[in-house]
């Protein structure tokens, strides 16, 4: 044993969680903005002068928001996703990112496959991973993503009007649809669980609504929950055709009808946009999602009167459950 083995047999947890920095060295983009990236105790990064600095956190827990046992590449991916979602719904262009992982061990496959997803994602929106920590313990990804915007155009919850028209973007009730599946022994179906594990922030279309739309949140908790937040940061309320909820093909094929609505309004895991448009401004928006190629969906309208109402096309009113659909529940 040399001299010294000692000290290293102490030290070998800690090295052994150290060697995981190699697994984030790639860092996905090399931005300019970036003065001093990840490896020393502090990134140094260059905000424009023009813009706010925006910022979201989120936290991802075993059993809580992604099921045990999944796929590395696939927890790596959503764990920015769910943030870029965030910056996509406040109108941000997102920039760097920092991790905070939570590791029962250091499983070199799990973290390649975990890094992998991570950085797919950080490359296709031009995301650098500049900082980032590592802890033995249960099973916890935290990433906070740091993006840019305009102050006074950013998308607040609180800009809706009465008289605004409300849209989403894509489909809804996918990823819930596909949960349910996972959760009954299922294999899913393909389409619906890529939606669940892979969702796509709506970055692009979050950017471009920074100067048609009132409002905007990401969808999260379902679109009923979501919208409640615009409508009580708002000061007013709305009411939501539930006929017109756009459904994925995959979805309206396999999710059972009496599943339908609570899952498009209650389901969350979307990612998708809800966003409260002035009716003059409306019209431009068809070209705005042929440009990002995505689909708008005009859902509802924002009233005076506080509340969400949910109605039919015929008029009846609908009656969500109490509670709605709490996929982890
Ligand atoms: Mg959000």
């Amino acid at each position: 044993l040399p001299a010294n083995g000692y000290l290293l047999a102490k030290l070998m947890p800690l090295s052994e969680f150290d060697v995981i920095e190699r697994y984030f060295n790639v860092a996905g983009a090399q931005r300019d903005d970036v003065v001093l990236g990840i490896g020393d105790d502090a990134a140094l990064l260059r905000v424009p002068a023009d813009r706010a600095l925006a910022v979201a956190i989120d936290t991802l827990l075993e059993d809580r928001h992604f099921l045990s046992g999944s796929d590395a590449f696939d927890i790596g991916y959503k764990s920015l996703a769910v943030n870029l979602s965030d910056l996509a719904a406040i109108g941000a262009e997102p920039a760097w990112a920092t991790l905070s992982l939570s590791l029962p061990s250091a499983d070199g496959h799990w973290l390649q496959a975990f890094a992998d997803g991570f950085f797919s994602l950080a490359r296709r929106f031009n995301v650098q991973l500049v900082g980032g920590d590592t802890t033995r313990g249960p099973l916890s990804v935290t990433v906070q993503v740091h993006g840019f915007v305009e102050p006074d155009r950013a998308l607040r919850r609180s800009g809706a009007q009465p008289g605004d028209k409300v849209y989403v973007t894509g489909s809804l009730g996918d990823a819930a649809c596909a949960l349910h599946q996972l959760q009954a022994g299922h294999a899913g179906d393909p389409l619906l669980v890529e939606r669940l594990n892979r969702p796509v922030p709506r970055v692009h279309v979050g950017r471009a609504l920074t100067r048609q739309a009132h409002a905007a949140i990401d969808i999260s908790d379902g679109l009923l929950a979501d919208l409640n937040h615009i409508a009580r940061a708002s000061r007013c309320g709305a009411t939501l055709w539930v006929d017109r909820l756009p459904r994925s093909t995959a979805f309206a094929a396999s999710c059972d009808p009496e599943w339908v609505l609570p899952m498009q309004l209650s389901g969350g895991d979307d990612y998708e946009l809800c966003f409260c448009v002035d009716p003059e401004r409306a019209e431009r928006l068809p070209a705005l999602a042929a440009e990002a190629g995505v689909t708008f969906t005009e859902v509802g309208v924002m009233e005076k009167k506080p509340g969400i109402r949910c109605r039919h096309d015929d008029g009846s009113i609908y009656s969500p459950r109490s509670g709605g659909f709490d996929h982890f529940a």
